[in-house]
């Protein structure tokens, strides 16, 4: 897959659909595979923390969740035709794997999300195979015992969805243990899956400005929200500087 290097992360160039058909592949594959879906406060976050950059590049498949990294595409002259956010993949994922053998485990919310989000996935998907779910609150020493659900399970794809950029640290710090093909971390998703958080309404998706509409539903956004200018100018001023593959 071709990829676009944006301040040391190297983004895959793929669309919605295109990423579905990657975990599709992954987990027909016998091995671990994590998917994670940068926007630009994570990027920036990379940017500055080498560690956590290496986390991001780990992984089989990374994709531009969020009109700010598809911008910086551009501005780098390797353009991403669009973004391709975490929860879009999950849907079509969802879709693919109903009528499947595959197995889910839901991992991550305030405790009750997960358990709502099965109901409705169930009803959207009458034929997934929803095999177990947690609530992402836990202690260190808890973490053990959640890896073990996973497991004993028997899933073979599991949405982390604790916020970045912690879920991509559990992910990776566990990616040895997890008996699983595909981890995936995708945010907010399981939220919107219950029915607790809202997506932005298509007019705001199609027009680049979700970051928007979610300032105007969560306020308290505004602080992370000032890494986005920040990012452009990075981008803009040090950018060039990567190496394009
Ligand atoms: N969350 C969690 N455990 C934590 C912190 C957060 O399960 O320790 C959940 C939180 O309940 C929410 C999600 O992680 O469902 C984060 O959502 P948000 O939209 O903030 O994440 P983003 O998509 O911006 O990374």
């Amino acid at each position: 897959m071709d990829k676009v290097n944006i301040l040391g992360v190297n983004v895959d160039m793929v669309n919605v659909a295109e990423a579905a058909d990657a975990v599709m592949g992954f987990l027909d594959e016998n091995k671990f595979h994590s998917v994670f879906t940068p926007n630009s406060e994570i990027i920036m976050c990379a940017y500055k923390d080498e560690e956590f950059c290496k986390i991001l590049n780990s992984a089989s498949l990374l994709t531009a969740d969020g009109i700010g990294v598809v911008y910086a595409s551009k501005i780098l002259k390797k353009p991403i035709k669009e973004r391709a956010a975490g929860y879009d993949i999950a849907r079509q994922v969802l879709e693919k794997t109903n009528n499947t053998d595959h197995k889910l485990f839901l991992f991550g919310g305030k405790p009750g999300v997960a358990e709502t989000a099965k109901k409705n996935l169930e009803k959207d998907y009458p034929d997934l195979n929803i095999v177990g779910i947690r609530n992402g609150y836990f202690k260190p020493e808890e973490e053990p015992e959640i890896v073990e659900e996973i497991n004993k399970s028997g899933a073979d794809i599991v949405f982390v969805c604790l916020g970045a950029p912690k879920q991509e640290r559990w992910i990776d710090s566990h990616k040895d243990e997890l008996n699983v093909r595909v981890a995936m971390g995708i945010g907010g998703s399981l939220d919107v899956f219950a029915g607790t958080a809202e997506r932005a309404p298509e007019f705001f998706c199609n027009h680049g400005l979700e970051w928007l509409y979610r300032l105007y539903k969560e306020p308290w956004r505004i602080g992370r929200m000032t890494e986005l200018p920040k990012f452009a100018m990075t981008v803009i001023a040090k950018g060039k500087k990567y190496k394009q593959n």
